[in-house]
């Protein structure tokens, strides 16, 4: 299978096609190699309109989030962004392509030492990944410019808001454990907040102190 024509594929008709414009968050696209972050079973699967399950009940988001998520950052190559939720490190890799550093936070420690070795083969060193609980955001590194989280939680917690830079942005999907709306947050210079609901979704659980308390059954 020549993974750079399906790639080229998925970018036109998934991305673009949907009004994806920023030309930088599609050229990241087209150069992340999304297949070699699925299970070497699934990798004829890796360029679908879809998500796939990446093991630990897990997965990886669907391309088409992964741009919409990006793309509201406005990201233009200066910033310092935390992730929460590395997984298979197909986000942060993304991210680490448009950015100045990822701070990635992974709370399942074979997952973050996948995407360790798949980010390394792949030469993207401007990424910091941490085993912990990512609800309570990394005080340590903070403040961010931009805070991209990619698992579902039932309210913001009130740490990423604090750990969010003035005129930064915060995305993350807010809502039930099986449905959720993808949230734009903005911390305007007089410290306030302005927010805005972009569409449905559907994430894992954000799991942890300011989240939801344990996995699903
Ligand atoms: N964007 C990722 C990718 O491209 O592969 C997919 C992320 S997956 C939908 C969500 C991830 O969030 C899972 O790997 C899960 O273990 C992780 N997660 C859930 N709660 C977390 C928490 N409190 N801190 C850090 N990671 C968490």
């Amino acid at each position: 299978m020549d993974y750079s024509v399906a790639r080229r594929r998925m970018v036109e008709q998934q991305i673009v096609a949907r009004g994806i414009d920023d030309s930088r968050v599609i050229q990241a696209l087209l150069d992340v190699p999304r297949h070699l972050f699925v299970e070497p079973g699934l990798q004829s699967h890796a360029y679908s309109d879809g998500s796939l399950p990446i093991g630990e009940k897990q997965t990886i988001s669907q391309p088409y989030i992964v741009a919409v998520m990006t793309a509201a950052l406005g990201l233009s190559g200066s910033e310092r962004v935390l992730e929460v939720g590395t997984g298979s490190g197909y986000q942060t890799a993304v991210l680490a392509k448009l950015v100045k550093r990822v701070y990635s936070i992974e709370r399942i420690p074979s997952l973050a030492a996948k995407a360790r070795r798949i980010l390394d083969q792949l030469r993207l060193y401007n990424i910091n990944i941490k085993i912990a609980d990512g609800t309570i955001g990394w005080q340590d590194q903070a403040p961010f410019d931009a805070i991209l989280v990619a698992a579902g939680s039932p309210e913001i917690p009130q740490k990423y808001l604090d750990q969010l830079e003035i005129n930064g942005k915060l995305i993350m999907p807010v809502g039930n454990r099986e449905t959720q709306e993808l949230v734009l947050v903005i911390k305007r210079e007089d410290g306030r907040f302005v927010q805005q609901t972009l569409m449905g979704c559907r994430f894992v659980p954000l799991i942890g102190e300011n989240g939801w308390q344990s996995d699903p059954v």
